[in-house]
């Protein structure tokens, strides 16, 4: 569920008319709902609440400061993967207590930031970064908090893209390995070993594979602790898929109902790493019609968001719904019933954001790109030199800019024109 719904003809955000917001802040705008946001979070929070885990959001599904704020006065922590987000964790006020962080090559410097600011813990991912970050604990005199990012190797039936916890993606370590490092923990003289971490994938609507990963984490644990191996923390990961197209993804509910069972008497303190639940169908891009363009071929609508503000329909072949602002444009479909492919402005094939849609729009209409709140505005770029567009967020009737667009002055504000290169 979320706040985006026709009344009448025209598409709200909750109580809002979005045509009306978009003709004040210009398309392509990313669009918001604070109480979507708000209603994921707490759907999930709720669904655990028997083991009441730290819900950390990950923070690359959408790193909006706002957005982040949202969360983080709601109690969740963070699940960073880099020193950029380590800093937007910060500047969004998210205590250093409830940051967690991954990612399969943490550099010196980011280690470092990390153990200055005394994050929860690292989830480490291999033994050469565990060795690293116990050098750089010594240097610093300081000691870290680690969790093993296990790979269980279990196929969690996504994209493969996006499948990051079977045995050939560049993921975590596998149970042997962790097995050896916990019984070996003492040898990282400046790391407190205590917390097994997975993430099997994203976009996963059911609950089996993450119950496989659990059941083998579980074991692993077990074994561990009558060798008496201190384990304090299992962190389960984000993935949790949601509707984009035809799928049938499990609820907030559901899921726990069948996870919950096998943590509850664990004694761990379990934390959870969600990003698209919360924000994916919290947000929308809505983009203009520039052209209608007929080949022979087929009838192409150019508008003026591209792949690089959305790249998910070109990495990963996604879909999402394409739907007009106004809906009584539909009435057109019986002029012509030609299906259209939504194409962007870039310079590439892959540039496009819907295939083959029944879609019957003039230059000028209005589109709405749904289910764009993760893995949109966070993975856009500036591609073909285009300005990254800007980011609102709607809370009852009041609309927040929380991102400007950018100006062409942005661009080029890093480069410079200098040199001898006669
Ligand atoms: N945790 C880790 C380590 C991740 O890599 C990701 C996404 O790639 C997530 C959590 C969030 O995944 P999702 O947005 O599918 O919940």
């Amino acid at each position: 569920m979320h706040q985006f719904q026709y009344k009448g003809n025209a598409l709200y955000c909750g109580c809002l008319r979005i045509e009306k917001i978009v003709r004040r802040y210009g398309t392509p705008l990313y669009i918001y709902s604070y109480e979507t946001i708000l209603e994921h979070f707490l759907k999930l929070k709720n669904a655990f609440k028997e083991i009441s885990p730290l819900i950390c959001y990950s923070v690359k599904a959408n790193s909006n400061l706002s957005i982040l704020n949202i969360l983080i006065r709601q109690g969740a922590g963070l699940d960073i993967v880099s020193g950029g987000e380590l800093y937007r964790a910060k500047l969004a006020g998210c205590p250093s207590k409830r940051i967690v962080y991954a990612s399969v090559g943490k550099t010196d410097e980011e280690i470092k930031e990390a153990l200055t600011r005394g994050i929860l813990m690292f989830n480490a991912e291999s033994m050469p970064e565990l060795k690293r970050i116990n050098y750089i604990c010594n240097r610093l005199k300081k000691k870290a908090t680690v969790a093993l990012r296990i790979n269980p190797d279990v196929e969690p039936e996504t994209h493969s893209y996006i499948t990051t916890g079977k045995k050939e993606t560049k993921f975590g370590m596998d149970i042997d390995t962790v097995r050896g490092v916990f019984l070996q923990a003492s040898s990282y003289k400046n790391l407190d070993i205590c917390g097994i971490h997975m993430h099997i994938g994203s976009q996963i609507t059911k609950a089996a594979p993450f119950i496989k990963a659990i059941k083998k984490a579980n074991q692993l644990i077990e074994e561990l602790k009558k060798k008496g191996v201190d384990i304090r923390y299992l962190n389960i990961g984000g993935g949790l898929g949601i509707v984009y197209d035809k799928e049938r993804p499990q609820s907030a509910s559901e899921f726990a109902h069948r996870i919950v069972p096998l943590l509850r008497d664990t004694g761990l303190r379990i934390i959870l790493e969600p990003g698209r639940f919360i924000v994916g169908n919290a947000g929308i891009l809505v983009t203009k019609v520039l052209y209608v363009k007929d080949t022979s071929h087929k009838r192409f609508v150019v508008v003026d968001a591209a792949m690089n503000d959305l790249l998910r329909p070109a990495l990963y072949d996604a879909y999402h719904e394409i739907i007009p602002l106004n809906r009584s444009h539909k009435v057109r479909m019986s002029e012509n019933h030609k299906l259209v492919d939504v194409v962007g402005p870039v310079c590439e094939s892959g540039d496009f954001l819907g295939k083959g849609r029944k879609l019957a729009v003039r230059e000028g209409d209005y589109l709405a790109i749904l289910g764009a709140g993760a893995y949109g505005f966070s993975m856009s770029s500036n591609y073909n030199s285009r300005r990254r567009a800007a980011e609102v967020l709607v809370k009852g009737n009041k609309v927040y800019l929380i991102r400007e667009r950018e100006t062409y002055r942005d661009l080029v504000r890093k480069e410079r024109k200098t040199g001898d290169w006669r």
